[in-house]
């Protein structure tokens, strides 16, 4: 017994830990006065085709950064530079999640005065990098449709811990059973009034809508 209770307080304090190192990096991205969200999402949902394509469309008006955290290798942290913008990448030698000690040394890499707009690409895991506050402004949650529609059932933390929601591949409805009002029902039960986009990185259907939200945060 007194070793779950030692290991509950271990967990903790981890936790306590980083959300106080995840304050200082809010600190930071405040004074430099941009806008930062943390990309978060299943591998292949479109994390990194939706930096890109929101890279591609802004970059011409807004200096853009990226932060790109993966398990191995530096694919996505070259198409977000290879798009425009200024790429970190984060290897977190195993671990399934971004921390916010990995992104208050990532910051010290970035021109963070000189910049608009931050993306944090996490890790790609549904679990726990909605444990993990990195100090962004936004949690943004990307969908997409091959996954299915029961994820938010299935998944209740991270729909409940993100200030907007992504729907990606919204071209593949009529080749997938994808219940959209199924799937919305089970959004807004876990966080009401939830903002969402349902779009295309494809197509480009929707994504003018998710430019403008995103630069009304700018
Ligand atoms: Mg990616
Ligand atoms: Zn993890």
């Amino acid at each position: 017994m007194a070793k779950i209770e030692n290991k509950i307080t271990i967990v903790e304090n981890i936790l306590r830990a980083n959300d106080q190192i995840a304050q200082q990096n809010r600190s930071r991205l405040d004074s430099a006065n941009l806008f930062s969200m943390n990309f978060m999402a299943s591998p292949g949902a479109g994390k990194t085709s939706l930096i890109e394509a929101t890279i591609g469309n802004l970059k011409d008006k807004y200096k853009i950064a990226v932060i790109d955290g993966d398990v191995a290798s530096s694919i996505d942290a070259d198409r977000a530079a290879d798009a425009g913008a200024q790429a970190v990448q984060v290897n977190t030698g195993g671990e399934c999640h971004l921390d916010a000690v990995m992104i208050n040394n990532a910051l010290n890499q970035l021109e963070l005065v000189e910049t608009d707009l931050l993306i944090v690409e996490n890790v790609g895991n549904l679990i726990c990098p909605s444990g993990f506050q990195l100090g962004t402004h936004k949690n943004v949650l990307i969908a997409s449709i091959p996954e299915g529609d029961d994820k938010p059932y299935k998944y209740p933390q991270i729909y409940q811990n993100i200030e907007a929601l992504v729907v990606n591949k919204i071209d593949l409805m009529p080749y997938v059973d994808f219940n959209m009002d199924y799937f919305l029902k089970g959004v807004s039960i876990l966080n009401p009034g939830l903002i969402h986009f349902q779009l295309s990185c494809r197509t480009k259907e929707g994504i003018q809508e998710w430019l403008d939200w995103v630069e009304s945060n700018l």
